[in-house]
């Protein structure tokens, strides 16, 4: 909506670290710069693994590197740059970390447990511009791009908060921000993330949730890359997505619909399309009986999410029996739908809640057991 768009400040504003953030160098760039110093090359791999593999956070734990490289190391590069202002953990096992850039800025990632299954879910922008009026994220608009730098570091800080035994493996990225609008920055994060000597999350277990902008969704089509792709419609009818998707206006449901289907006929990746279920406003059976029409001979899933309720906003969780009278509708319909389970919303897990409700300024690390 205007009070997102108006605001459009540099989006590539840059971070306030002396130091270079070694998560934003691709191997090659690592290797170059350790050559220009005179160090073998082979150290680049060396110092990725203790990251990625081994999980280190400083150069002083690298003991396969001799100690006067590692304190050269760590004068000129740093690997971590954020602050971690609050760290939750849920019942669940959700875990949530707020992040403070040393601009101050603050985002959050997430990590979900579910089985053997480890899922983080990872931010790409400081706020969102897209403005949906249900969601936390966005009510003061976008302060800028995230790094490729600052993405991967999500994915460290999380995959270092589990135990030594578990191991990522699943990433979505829905945390803060439309990762399509800064898509330069996270494609290099991912690939990182999907390689074996990265993270080793395998391309399909990786998905990308948009509200649904056409050029760039052809842009990732045209990449052929086995990501998954995730589609925010919350509205089956364009009058009422543009109420609750204020950018719908200028894009309309038919042409998000249209870009989503050229991604599945190109990747064959499966499609999901979101449906964030709305008290009383998107959760009617005319809706269910529209959503049908819209979504019937398409091979995609329809995850149905129950609202999350956020402070200070007037939209409200549906009631149980509207939520099972839509889905029935939808299941009748023969659509492939599910409820998306709540996780961790003790924790002001859903999408730039707990950047809302922290305090501000000067914020300790805090072990907050909810
Ligand atoms: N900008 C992207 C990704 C971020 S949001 C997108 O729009 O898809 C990830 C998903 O969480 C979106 O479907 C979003 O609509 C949903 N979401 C945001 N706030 C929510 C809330 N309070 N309750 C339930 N779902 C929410």
């Amino acid at each position: 909506m205007l009070r997102a768009a108006a605001r459009t400040p540099n989006l590539e504003l840059r971070t306030d670290n002396p130091l270079i953030h070694l998560l934003d160098l691709t191997l090659e760039q690592l290797q170059q710069a350790l050559v220009e110093q005179d160090v073998p090359k082979y150290r680049a791999a060396q110092i990725r693994k203790w990251i990625f593999e081994k999980r280190a956070a400083s150069f002083d734990e690298m003991t396969d590197l001799p100690k006067g490289l590692r304190e050269r190391l760590a004068g000129q590069f740093a690997i971590f740059t954020s602050t971690i202002a609050a760290h939750q953990v849920a019942d669940d096992g959700t875990e949530k970390l707020l992040l403070q850039w040393p601009d101050q800025h603050r985002i959050e990632c997430v990590l979900i447990r579910e089985g053997t299954r480890r899922t983080i879910c990872i931010s790409t922008q400081v706020g969102c511009a897209m403005g949906c009026v249900f969601c936390a994220s966005g009510l003061d608009g976008v302060a800028r791009n995230l790094t490729t730098g600052e993405i991967i570091e999500q994915m460290l800080l999380l995959n270092r908060i589990q135990t030594a035994e578990e191991r990522l493996s699943n990433i979505v990225v829905m945390g803060m921000g439309e990762p399509l609008a800064n898509l330069d920055r996270l494609l290099p994060a991912l690939e990182i993330a999907s390689r074996s000597e990265g993270l080793g999350i395998g391309g399909r277990r990786i998905t990308i949730s948009t509200v649904g902008l056409p050029p760039a969704m052809d842009r990732l089509t045209a990449m052929h890359t086995n990501y998954s792709l995730a589609v925010s419609l919350h509205a089956p009818n364009d009058e009422l997505r543009t109420q609750i998707v204020p950018v719908n206006k200028n894009i309309t449901i038919a042409s998000v619909i249209e870009a989503a289907d050229r991604f599945f006929a190109e990747n064959g990746r499966r499609l999901t399309f979101e449906y964030v279920l709305l008290g009383e406003l998107n959760d009617r059976t005319e809706h269910a009986r529209q959503l049908v029409e819209l979504l019937r001979g398409r091979t995609a899933h329809l995850n149905v999410i129950p609202y999350n309720p956020v402070a200070g906003l007037p939209y409200r969780t549906p009631s149980r029996k509207a939520e099972e009278r839509f889905l029935e509708i939808l299941r009748d319909g023969g659509i492939n739908v599910c409820v998306r389970a709540r996780k961790g919303d003790q924790i002001d897990a859903a999408c730039g809640q707990l950047r809302r409700s922290a305090p501000g300024g000067e914020m300790p690390l805090v072990e907050l057991k909810v």
